[in-house]
């Protein structure tokens, strides 16, 4: 019987993993992925307009290079069996797995949570987006409310207005009220204090009303209520509250990260568990030089093809390879003020403004997709070098 390898989780860990898995295997393995859908949901691009249109159909790349494709969700893991069992009773077994089941925001613990929207997934993208065009028809100055100041809460307040413009609401799209709230005293706390004024004039020009150092307790769809006893009316709530490993990622034994992911070795295997790769921000690898992957694409994207590369090296005998990615870059969109192009984990801003605008773009609508003429060729091509080098530049988050 040939031997399997096992893919779980379709986004950009998993694809990658999936076609490095294939390049090394060629022909002496099968290989399948499951998840939830054969759709590739463009996430980083989840703030802008149109979420309908952000995802791609991965069936016809996976077709090309012969992976097989399993719609479910992967709920149970047995690493002794090798078997890894689905939400209706289907067991799948394998040789090597690699989970690559992605990360989903984490809401506050605070009553109300759990209906205010998001932008996390396809789908909670496009309901904000349906509440935006309700909004937009109503003509009246809404106020917009963003809870989380880090990376996507700083692009979606900064994308709102035109959001509105969309929708077609140009007049309103300049009065309505945007507020950007954060229990931290800072702006993007976790971008550290390299980019910060340049975002922070960003959000002024944008006329985003920031109240940080603001906890909240409670929300309603049209409130947000404040430790000190203060509240806010809001006709939209929006969560950009950081994100979390997903809920699959329990099943494997192992040490886990603040953010739930699991803490994986040099060749991205979960110590805890034979023949188990983890990849993307299901696991929290050392990038090489003592820093941590984000839960980025930038990052996904190149360890789901090292995991992908060594369990299929793995399994024909062959020496694994290190993770390494040495090269950190981060790319915010800052909406009609441009975007910043920042260098090293001190976030030294080298770019700014409309150049900065540029290599967004580039980013979110080439870089991050599978290749566009999508042959098997290419979609092999998926080599293990460090994907910054590999664009000469870019990288994202
Ligand atoms: C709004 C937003 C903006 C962002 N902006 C940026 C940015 O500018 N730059 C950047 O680098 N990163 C950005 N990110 C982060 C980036 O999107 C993630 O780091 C990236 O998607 C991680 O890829 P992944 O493959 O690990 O996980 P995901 O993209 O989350 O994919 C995981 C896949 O696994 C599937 N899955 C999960 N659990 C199961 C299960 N139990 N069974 C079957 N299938 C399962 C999911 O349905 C999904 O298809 C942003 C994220 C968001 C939400």
């Amino acid at each position: 019987m040939s031997k399997n390898i096992l893919v779980i989780g379709g986004g950009f860990a998993g694809f990658w993993a999936a076609m490095a898995a294939r390049r090394v295997a060629k022909s002496a393995a099968d290989i399948t992925v499951v998840s939830r859908e054969p759709r590739l949901e463009i996430r980083p691009r989840l703030y802008e307009a149109r979420p309908d249109t952000l995802a791609v159909d991965v069936l016809p790349y996976l077709n090309k290079v012969d992976v097989n494709f399993v719609r479910g969700e992967a709920v149970g893991l047995d690493t002794t069996a090798k078997i890894v069992s689905l939400d209706d009773a289907t067991c799948l077994t394998y040789d090597r797995l690699i989970v690559a089941t992605g990360s989903r925001m984490c809401r506050p613990p605070v009553p109300g949570a759990a209906e205010a929207y998001s932008v996390d997934t396809q789908a909670e993208a496009m309901a904000f987006d349906r509440r935006l065009n309700e909004l937009a028809r109503d003509k009246k100055d809404p106020t917009l409310v963003v809870v989380g100041a880090g990376f996507t809460g700083i692009e979606l307040s900064l994308e709102l207005r035109d959001r509105f413009v969309a929708h077609g609401a140009a007049e309103a799209a300049e009065r309505i009220h945007i507020v950007l709230i954060d229990r931290s005293d800072v702006v993007g706390p976790e971008l550290g204090p390299g980019p910060r004024s340049e975002i922070e004039r960003a959000l002024q020009s944008a006329r985003i009303e920031l109240r940080l150092g603001a906890t909240i307790t409670a929300l309603a769809s049209n409130r947000v209520s404040f430790v000190d006893g203060s509240a806010l009316s809001a006709d939209a709530i929006v969560l950009a509250t950081g994100m979390r490993a997903s809920p699959f990622t329990d099943n494997v034994p192992g040490e886990r990260d603040e953010l739930g992911r699991i803490v994986v070795d040099a060749e991205l295997r979960a110590p805890g568990a034979p023949d188990v790769f983890v990849a993307g921000d299901a696991a929290a690898a050392d990038t090489g030089d003592g820093h941590r992957a984000l839960q980025s694409c930038q990052h996904a994207l190149q360890i789901g093809r090292v995991a992908g590369e060594n369990a299929a090296r793995d399994l024909l005998g062959m020496p694994a390879v290190p993770y390494s990615q040495l090269n950190y870059v981060t790319c915010l969109d800052l909406g009609r003020w441009g975007a910043i192009r920042t260098q090293g984990w001190d976030r030294r801003v080298e770019l700014t403004g409309a150049e900065g605008k540029a290599l967004k773009r580039k980013i979110n609508t080439k870089l991050i997709y599978p290749p566009a003429d999508g042959g098997a060729e290419a979609l092999l091509a998926s080599s293990t070098i460090d994907i910054v080098k590999r664009y000469a530049i870019d990288g994202s988050r």
